[in-house]
């Protein structure tokens, strides 16, 4: 059984984001030198400073930090729809040349959908069987292509499902993160890159609580932009991530 589970891990972000995305801002507003930018830029200050970027929509700033995560026990599923972020930067571990055979009654690692777990133990029996199953066909179609290692590994991953795990290391700079949080942290959101979404930003908001503050689907900052789409639960939301 090889069942796995979100884990989020910030790597690396550039050294005091909010500083940094206040120097760029100050270079546009005032007649302050390169060698000037640092100097007067207090920590007080740019919780202010920031708003009024925001507000203005003035965003460039905020593309000169950026923030790295390590993501792994997530779907194939979730991958097909964090990489439609064309501005994000990506690694994945490949399956190519990393093969899923199995070793003993092991299977290739997957995720679990909760709502299959909702339905009951006899269910996610039943799920599991069908990822031991489809296991035996991939380490079937490594024999039959002559076990070559990647030669082999390229074409029996065909039969993998969108259930299986996959890890990746991924870098947002902060504009492309609010877009992100914006459209991912919604409740219309699919469950899982929603889930990777939220806890994202809760590891973001540690490091930069005011550029990330009011950050989250587009109701924490106004109207539902959902329309007749829209779950209702503005207040609920709102109160979340105001929270988090
Ligand atoms: C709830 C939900 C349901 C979805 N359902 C589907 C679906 O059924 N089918 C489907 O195919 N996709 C679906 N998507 C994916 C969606 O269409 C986007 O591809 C995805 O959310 C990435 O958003 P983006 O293009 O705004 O972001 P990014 O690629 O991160 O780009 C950020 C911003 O940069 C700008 N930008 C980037 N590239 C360009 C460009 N080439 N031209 C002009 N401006 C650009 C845009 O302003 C864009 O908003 C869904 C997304 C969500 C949140």
């Amino acid at each position: 059984m090889s069942e796995v589970g979100l884990k989020v891990k910030l790597l690396r972000y550039t050294p005091e984001p909010e500083k940094v995305i206040a120097m760029a801002a100050k270079l546009c507003y005032s007649a302050a030198d390169i060698d000037e930018l640092a100097q007067g830029i207090e920590q007080k200050d740019q919780a202010n400073f920031l708003q009024r970027l925001m507000d203005m929509g003035h965003l460039s700033p905020v593309e000169h930090v950026s923030f790295t995560f390590g993501v792994e026990g997530v779907s194939r599923s979730l991958l097909t729809q964090i990489t439609r972020h064309r501005i994000a930067s990506f690694s994945v571990k490949s399956q190519r040349y990393v093969s899923q055979q199995s070793h003993g009654t092991e299977t290739f690692n997957y995720i679990v959908p909760p709502r299959i777990k909702e339905l009951g133990d006899e269910y996610v029996d039943k799920f599991q069987k069908q990822m031991r199953q489809i296991q035996v066909w991939y380490d079937e179609w490594i024999e039959a292509l002559g076990n070559q290692g990647e030669k082999s590994n390229e074409d029996a991953r065909f039969v993998l499902p969108n259930a299986a795990e996959t890890k990746f290391v991924v870098t947002m700079n902060a504009r492309e993160l609010l877009h992100f949080f914006s459209l991912r942290c919604c409740n219309r959101a699919q469950w899982e890159i929603r889930n990777l979404a939220i806890e994202m930003l809760r590891q973001v908001k540690e490091i930069a609580p005011n550029l990330f503050k009011n950050a989250g689907p587009g109701c924490v900052r106004g109207k539902c932009p959902e329309g007749n789409m829209t779950c209702g639960k503005t207040k609920e939301v709102r109160e979340t991530f105001m929270t988090l």
